[in-house]
């Protein structure tokens, strides 16, 4: 078959590598100068920054794009987080940091809870699992069965860290997906390279396949005849094909082309997907300031949600004797016009998580409208297919169930090859 993918992000580039290793006739058009999208590194001054991901796969190697990428042969190697997460909880019961803190693993976490708390968790981890809760938000249920603020808090950073929501706007029946994810495939990894150690890889195995990515090259129209796709115009020039994968999220996508019909429901799942925004704050050391290779969640923080310190896995992200140190924290959309005032509320955070600690900001990013932390918030994804025929999305946009970010991407990949190949 030929197939045309629109974009060269994660998404893109994992699909097309999966089916130019099956001897599929592939071509990417990517729009950028550059290939990874919102997965992949940019070089300053030594340190590899990013251009979104904090260099982090939720599942490491054993969840589905560990899986994805070994059975397509990438040559990637992601290094297991350990510990895969510790919170930072203040010391004498105090609401922030100010006064002192103390870090406690993930796994630990419950025993900070009243002896009736810990023994309902305990019931609860197991009769969620199998009754998973339906129509309430993560933030109702934990105030319902818990009622603990620190579990609010620690709920409300996870998800921040996790998925650039608070846990108000994630459905309970997600977080509990995401939780379930965890036990079957396991915690984080962080790839050797970065983000770009990941998305080369699978640009190498598109080339060596015979595979043709175009790039600086924006598809401006897809052509759509009696409800099916046959093609797409890129460059002024058309390119016919038997399918076309877009990586560009739904809205994007059904932009492109004009099928002479509106498909109401269709439209109404579009509305109903927001991105998520968040911001990102970069920080280089001297000394390591957090000292392992997991994630710092922060829940007594204002803003920030979480921090890790990629160089704990590879050294090379960041010069010789050097550290870097990524925070992040979501913004909810009517914080989006106050881009700066929520930067500095972040900075100060970091002033009360690293006291004492020298450090450089390097780099501040947000992430909102056509290039977000998430094209669709976790648990309002639309699916793979669209209403025109051997036209399908891929990509953030378009994740599978309880997939966080890059294994949702996966998830959302198989998929699609599933139905192509049917
Ligand atoms: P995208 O990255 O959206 O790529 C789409 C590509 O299509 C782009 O290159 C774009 O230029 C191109 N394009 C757009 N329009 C056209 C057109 N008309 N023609 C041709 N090309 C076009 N995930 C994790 O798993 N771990 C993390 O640690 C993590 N941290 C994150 C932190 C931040 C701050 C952000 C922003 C995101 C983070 N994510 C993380 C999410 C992760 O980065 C994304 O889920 C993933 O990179 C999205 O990939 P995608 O397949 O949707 O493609």
């Amino acid at each position: 078959m030929k197939i045309n993918v629109i974009g060269a992000g994660l998404g893109g580039l994992l699909s097309a590598a999966s089916l130019a290793v099956e001897g599929h006739e592939i071509e990417v058009f990517e729009r950028l100068p550059i290939t990874g999208g919102r997965f992949t590194n940019i070089e300053y001054h030594g340190f590899s920054l990013s251009t979104g991901a904090l260099h982090m796969i939720p599942h490491g190697s054993t969840g589905p794009l560990g899986n994805l990428l070994r059975k397509i042969g990438a040559d990637v190697e992601i290094v297991p987080c350990e510990p895969m997460a510790m919170i930072r909880i203040p010391a004498n019961g105090s609401n922030n940091y100010k006064s002192g803190f103390k870090d406690i693993s993930f796994n630990q976490y419950g025993s900070q809870f009243s002896m009736w708390n810990r023994l309902k968790l305990a019931i609860l981890l197991v009769t969620t699992r199998r009754w998973p809760p339906k129509n309430i938000s993560f933030e109702n249920w934990i105030r319902k069965y818990l009622n603990e603020d620190s579990a609010h808090k620690t709920a409300n950073s996870f998800c921040g860290w996790a998925l650039s929501l608070t846990n108000r706007d994630v459905p309970a029946e997600e977080a509990f997906e995401i939780f379930e994810n965890l036990y079957r495939y396991g915690g984080t990894g962080i790839p050797m390279g970065g983000c770009k150690g990941v998305t080369d890889a699978l640009v190498e195995i598109i080339r060596s396949n015979g595979g043709k990515i175009h790039k600086s090259t924006e598809v401006s129209q897809i052509i759509v005849e009696n409800n099916t796709a046959r093609g797409l115009i890129a460059d002024g020039k058309k390119h016919y094909s038997d399918v076309i994968i877009s990586n560009i999220g739904h809205p994007f996508t059904r932009d492109l082309y004009d099928s002479g019909t509106i498909n109401n429901a269709y439209e109404e799942k579009i509305d109903n997907a927001k991105p998520s925004a968040g911001i990102k704050i970069c920080l280089a050391s001297e000394e390591p300031l957090i000292g392992h290779n997991g994630i710092l969640l922060t829940p007594y923080c204002r803003r920030v949600n979480g921090i890790n310190e990629v160089t704990n896995t590879d050294p090379n992200l960041a010069p010789a004797e050097k550290h870097l140190v990524m925070a992040h924290q979501s913004v909810q959309q009517e914080k989006i016009d106050k881009l700066e005032e929520e930067i500095e509320i972040g900075l100060q955070d970091l002033k009360e998580v690293f006291p004492n600690k020298k450090y450089e900001v390097i780099l501040t990013q947000s992430y909102y409208d056509g290039w977000p932390v998430n094209r669709a918030s976790s648990g309002s994804d639309i699916g793979n297919t669209t209403p025109i025929n051997s036209l399908y999305v891929v990509g953030d946009g378009a994740k599978g169930k309880g997939g966080i970010e890059v294994e949702g991407v996966a998830l959302g990949v198989m998929n699609t090859l599933d139905i192509i190949k049917q």
